[in-house]
């Protein structure tokens, strides 16, 4: 899209805004039903598309993408009437007697940029909060899984009127152009590097920004976990997408006296999970060139288990690397991929030191039956969020709000804090005008300041 048709997409989008249709609650529930509809009629050519792009199953485009768009549908359906209305509030002394008031506002044209690799859920889930909130939307998917981007700009802006929801598709050179207008609000889902180009783009405009980012986050196994269960969550949670899930676990910290135990129920669950070529629900890498970085992350003489590679189709098996150190390369930033390096450690207290030493992760997993290992790792180590004795799975329960700390990201979505993403909470005083003490007004004197005092209580 061009400089110009972008201009007079947001103008169109503000003067859509400014005629206050989308701050009736009417009008947001049909534009959620109308996207519901539209998605659900169109999942066909979406499972087509995705699977073109890297090889995704029906499988898993349904559950790890399109069912939790529609669970976030149905629920900012059945509750954004309520996450709408003002609230009141207790007014305090110095107020008496006034009513307190918190009326949730949309914020106006907001922008969504999604990310590649769960390219349909990271562009709508934002997309539903910002129109439960009674916003006007943008989108600019990812453009690397190139036929999900059009796919889901055709039913979009097939399905709405582009001055309230219109899809804008395009690589680095769009969004850098994107970013230099002027939002009320940008939601970004990316990696840390553009997330700084985006923090900086939205500063010039002092534009609120919630940054989705990444990170490495750890799993902690300890020797009185469920080994079992934690090994069948594990494989699951690392391997599912072939690693490219921005909350796998990225490396594990597992007691030394379990190490080889571990390890090989690892290996052995892998096998039995048939991550292999011929299966169809084992995802490609993304492109050549992350299949390229990933190869070159693996330090052959620390390989545990892999299985066989296989370039022409993008197939990177899943891959166990063994007594892992901090200093290893494969340790320098998020993985990304089906590689699992694993860390043993003989003390909890050097490996919470070691995790608090690296940027704040965007997730951490802790495996035990012990209540004080978990409240240890829950209570000294900044995460974005986790889960004890499960990976991944907090980030189906949109009660749970989700986002990163520190570099992992700013700002949180889902459920209840999706509607808060994308809404100012307004706050009104409502005075009555049947009584206007003079104590607050001059002439001053020692006598108002000790009754004012008095009133504040401090
Ligand atoms: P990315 O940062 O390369 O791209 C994200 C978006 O930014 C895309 O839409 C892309 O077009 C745009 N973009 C890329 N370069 C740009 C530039 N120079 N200027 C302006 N815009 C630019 O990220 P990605 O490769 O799509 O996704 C992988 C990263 O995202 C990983 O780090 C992962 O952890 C993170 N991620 C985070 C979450 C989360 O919810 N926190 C979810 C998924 C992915």
């Amino acid at each position: 899209m061009e400089h110009e048709q972008i201009t007079e997409l947001i103008k169109a989008q503000n003067i859509f805004f400014n005629t206050n249709s989308t701050k009736e609650i009417k009008f947001r529930v049909k534009q959620l039903k109308q996207l519901k509809t539209a998605l659900k009629s169109n999942e066909e050519k979406m499972y087509k598309a995705i699977y073109n792009d890297f090889k995704k199953s029906n499988f898993d485009a349904f559950t790890n993408e399109l069912a939790l768009v529609y669970l976030d549908i149905d629920e900012a359906v059945s509750k954004v009437q309520k996450w709408s209305k003002r609230k009141r509030v207790r007014t305090n002394l110095l107020n008496f007697p006034a009513k307190s008031y918190i009326y949730p506002e949309p914020l106006g044209t907001c922008l969504v940029i999604g990310a590649w690799n769960y390219p349909i859920q990271l562009s709508f889930a934002p997309v539903v909060a910002a129109i439960a909130a009674g916003n006007t939307v943008v989108l600019k998917p990812s453009e690397v899984p190139s036929e999900t981007s059009n796919i889901i700009a055709e039913i979009v802006n097939s399905n709405f009127e582009s001055s309230f929801f219109h899809v804008v598709e395009g690589g680095v050179e769009v969004t850098t152009d994107l970013l230099s207008m002027k939002w009320d609000k940008i939601f970004f889902t990316g990696s840390i590097k553009v997330g700084r180009i985006v923090y900086q783009a939205a500063a010039k405009h002092l534009t609120p920004v919630t940054l989705e980012l990444g990170g490495k986050s750890p799993a902690f196994v300890s020797k009185n976990c469920n080994l079992d269960v934690a090994v069948n969550r594990i494989v699951w949670g690392k391997f599912l997408n072939a690693g490219q899930t921005c909350i796998a676990p990225d490396y594990i910290l597992v007691e030394s006296s379990i190490q080889d135990e571990f390890l090989q129920k690892m290996k052995n669950r892998i096998l039995e999970m048939d991550f292999a070529l011929k299966n169809e629900n084992y995802v490609q890498i993304i492109n050549d060139a992350n299949y390229d970085r990933l190869k070159g992350l693996i330090d052959e003489e620390k390989v545990y288990f892999a299985g066989d590679f296989d370039p022409a189709t993008r197939y990177f098996p899943p891959v166990l690397m063994k007594n892992v150190d901090f200093s290893d390369r494969i340790m320098e930033d998020e993985i990304f991929g089906p590689i699992l390096p694993v860390i043993p450690y003989e003390d909890l207290s050097w490996a919470i030191h070691q995790v608090k030493k690296q940027p704040k992760p965007l997730a951490c997993y802790m495996f035990s039956n012990n209540s004080s290992y978990k409240t240890r790792i829950i209570d000294e180590i900044s995460f974005g969020g986790g889960a004890v004795n499960d990976t991944i799975m907090h980030i189906a329960n949109s009660q749970l709000p989700f986002g990163g700390v520190g570099t992992s990201g700013m700002g949180s979505y889902h459920g209840k804090a999706g509607f808060d993403t994308f809404t100012h909470h307004k706050s009104i005083l409502n005075k009555v005008t049947w009584l206007d003490p003079s104590v607050k007004y001059p002439p001053y004197s020692p006598k108002k300041l000790k009754l004012i005092r008095w009133i504040m209580g401090v």
